[in-house]
């Protein structure tokens, strides 16, 4: 298994191999170990190149690793009923931005897919319907959540969800997103992210605004060109 190199979780693994994913892609292999060893991330990577999975399966490693320790700390201490050790509420974990309903709608299936072994949870939000519903499945508590910039800070404006305690952002398509007049959307999105967090960027290409918002959003980020 050309993935087993890449040190995921059994779980993990486990899915690839039922998907018949046998070898990770170019743009995998690069950027699964520079992600799970905690580096931002700059990636040049086309629709195809697997670039989805090269993003949300080390998120998904790293997501479960507090899950799997509490339950191991449960199965230990065995007196201790293990749901007072899963916090009420949950808070967004990961946030990844795309520029279209599209995307995010992709995106989000590949997150369910993969994700199918764990237990986190990942809900989608963007414009175009009602925002009510979206709010509701926001309240019952999502770990990863996949959307497009508008319609996140409607939400945000709305209260509808809090991002304070987000460890990875995503931006994928960023070019798209720039070149669709995101850019003030997207300030004002990360203004609200604690500064202490891992980012992740794919593009099918760079130009200057690019390489300005990258070097506003990214710390010391790994380059990856496939
Ligand atoms: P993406 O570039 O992320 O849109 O992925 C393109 C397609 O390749 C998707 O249908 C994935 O399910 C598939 N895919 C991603 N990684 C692999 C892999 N390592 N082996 C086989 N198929 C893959």
């Amino acid at each position: 298994h050309g993935f087993s190199s890449l040190s995921l979780r059994p779980e993990l693994l486990q899915v690839l191999t039922a998907l018949g994913y046998s070898q990770p892609t170019p743009i995998q292999t690069q950027a699964i170990p520079a992600i799970l060893a905690g580096q931002d991330i700059m990636a040049g990577a086309q629709t195809g190149s697997g670039k989805t999975a090269a993003f949300s399966l080390p998120i998904l490693h790293k997501l479960t690793e507090p899950l799997l320790r509490l339950d191991e700390k449960n199965q230990q201490e065995s007196e201790a009923p293990s749901c007072s050790q899963v916090p009420a509420i949950r808070a967004i974990r990961a946030l990844v931005l795309t520029p279209t309903r599209e995307l995010a709608l992709q995106v989000h299936g590949s997150f369910v897919k993969y994700a199918k072994l764990t237990q986190l949870k990942s809900a989608l939000v963007y414009g175009g319907v009602s925002i009510d519903a979206q709010a509701q499945i926001l309240a019952a508590g999502v770990d990863i959540l996949v959307a497009t910039p508008g319609r996140l800070l409607d939400h945000l404006r709305r209260g509808s969800m809090s991002l304070s305690e987000l460890e990875f952002l995503v931006f994928d398509e960023a070019d798209r997103m720039l070149d669709m007049g995101f850019k003030d959307e997207i300030d004002a999105i990360v203004k609200q992210l604690p500064k202490t967090r891992q980012t992740l960027l794919f593009s099918a290409t760079f130009d200057e605004s690019l390489y300005g918002l990258s070097q506003s959003l990214l710390r010391d980020p790994k380059r990856i060109e496939v």
